[in-house]
């Protein structure tokens, strides 16, 4: 594996930067420099803006067949660099090889696959009166990812989006974009045509603003935090241009009273801890009913415990460190700010045992937090649960919902028809019931400041689409 690339993709080739400052890539485990990738220009984003518009009316006319033929050998190019993805992940985000196996390489495959199929069959045409309504391809898509799960956010986008017809421009986060090259090597091999997807490394302020900002950029689709979508729907308004922004959580995992506390205390604990709490979904909030509270405590205490940290290539580790040390920092700020806002620390803490290398955070439980303070309202995006008790259904909802942000959440419940009701009045885009598995076909995405639009299954296809009626 090459770990320092000199190159962007533009064009149906590597194309060498010009120079300038590369930006380095750590890992979160050793601190060391393992890699580093050019650092884009307002003209690298030209150029590449340039390949894809060239590319799309070819693209967007290619017969859906033939489109979903070139997803599928992309599909097969991937599955034979899993392994060296999954090493990869845990090289420059930490998160322990088994998850980096499961779910940062196996998720993305499986929604790959999922696109693979509905390229082949596009939406039919629907007669509405003396209308023939037809969705076309939007045109140049940019494309704006995060690190936490650095291949599945890239191919939420890239994947309906080429069925749809649309080309892409590429910029994933800088703390790990080592994967995206592993994705363009499998895109070169897999023959796509020139242009219809491209990649410029950077940072954001650089060549992720030259992308929501550029004139012939049609739908910039964004990943990441709040401040940052709200950055990019400014620049994109300038021109009236679409966006589609997956955003921040801070989502609730309702335990009522008759739940299997035992299961939905470990599940809700796990969930919150996966790829050590940085994830967008993450139920960061455990909101648990009185008669239960000092009993879920108990158990969520004991299953922190058993989050042993380590280095993430060792199989018994169950928890890796945070992506850099500036996130680590903010992390151990929260914890702080919430025990001084009255809660009560129940496992691990800011001072709590962690390996002495590494930007390591301990697997955190703070109990009794005020549902109006930082800890409950902020999202920390690290191995840190809240732990809050409600009297009833009501106030569990109530105070679920006493949130900006609205993008997943659970209910556990003995009675499914209670957990659906609680289920149905949640203001959030996805509601697990029971611990009821992820489905990677159905809508991804949030209500309020958790985002506009959905990724995903047809729905996420359908971001990527015009909407055309022809009368007749
Ligand atoms: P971030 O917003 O800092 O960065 C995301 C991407 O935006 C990176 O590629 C970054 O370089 C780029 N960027 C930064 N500033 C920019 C600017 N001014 N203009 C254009 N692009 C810019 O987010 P992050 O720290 O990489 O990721 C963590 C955040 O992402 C969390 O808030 C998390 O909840 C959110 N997230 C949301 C989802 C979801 O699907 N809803 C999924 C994963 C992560």
């Amino acid at each position: 594996m090459d770990l320092v690339r000199t190159d962007f993709y533009l064009d149906g080739r590597w194309a060498p930067a010009d120079g300038g400052q590369p930006l380095e890539v750590h890992n979160p485990t050793t601190e060391e420099v393992v890699g580093a990738v050019p650092a884009g220009t307002a003209d690298d984003v030209d150029r590449a803006v340039a390949a894809a518009r060239a590319a799309f009316d070819g693209w967007a006319a290619t017969d859906p067949a033939d489109r979903a033929a070139h997803l599928d050998r992309l599909h097969a190019e991937l599955t034979a660099r899993a392994y060296d993805i999954a090493r990869t992940v845990v090289l420059e985000l930490g998160t322990p090889l088994k998850v980096a196996t499961r779910v940062q390489t196996g998720l993305p495959l499986t929604v790959l696959r999922g696109y693979v199929d509905l390229a082949a069959r596009p939406p039919a045409p629907q007669a509405v009166g003396n209308s023939l309504v037809v969705r076309e391809p939007v045109g140049v898509v940019g494309a704006i990812t995060p690190w936490n799960y650095p291949l599945h956010q890239i191919v939420a986008k890239l994947a309906p989006a080429l069925a749809a017809g649309c080309t892409v421009v590429l910029k994933p986060s800088e703390l790990t974009p080592l994967t995206a090259y592993l994705l363009f090597d499998a895109i070169h091999s897999a023959g796509l045509p020139p242009g219809v997807v491209n990649l410029v490394t950077g940072t954001g302020p650089v060549v992720g603003e030259a992308i929501a900002g550029h004139p012939d950029v049609d739908l910039v689709s964004f990943t990441g935090s709040t401040a940052t979508g709200r950055r990019i729907a400014h620049l994109a308004a300038d021109r009236i241009a679409r966006v589609a922004l997956e955003l921040g959580g801070k989502s609730a995992n309702v335990i009522l009273d008759d739940a299997d506390l035992a299961t939905a205390v470990k599940v809700g604990v796990g969930n919150a801890f996966l790829n050590s709490g940085q994830t967008c979904t993450a139920w960061t909030r455990m909101l648990v009913q009185r008669a239960r509270y000092d009993e879920a405590l108990d158990l969520a205490a004991k299953a922190a415990e058993g989050y042993h940290l380590g280095d993430p290539l060792d199989p018994g580790t169950r928890l890796g460190p945070l992506v850099s040390a500036q996130q680590r920092e903010r992390v151990r700020k929260h914890i702080t700010r919430g025990l001084a806002d009255g809660g009560r620390l129940i496992a691990g803490g800011p001072d709590a045992p962690v390996p002495q290398q590494g930007w390591f955070v301990a697997p955190t439980v703070i109990a009794d937090v005020d549902p109006d303070s930082a800890l409950a309202q902020e999202e920390v995006f690290g191995p840190v649960l809240a732990v809050i008790p409600v009297d009833d259904d009501d106030h569990a909802v109530a105070v679920a919902n006493n949130s900006r942000y609205g993008l997943a959440g659970a209910v556990w419940s003995g009675d499914e028809e209670r957990a659906l009701r609680v289920a149905r009045r949640l203001r959030t885009g996805a509601v697990d019931i029971n611990g009821a598995p992820f489905n990677p076909m159905a809508p991804f995405g949030g209500y309020k400041q958790s985002g506009l639009g959905r990724e995903l299954g047809h729905h996420g296809l359908e971001e990527f689409c015009e909407v055309k009626a022809i009368q007749r």
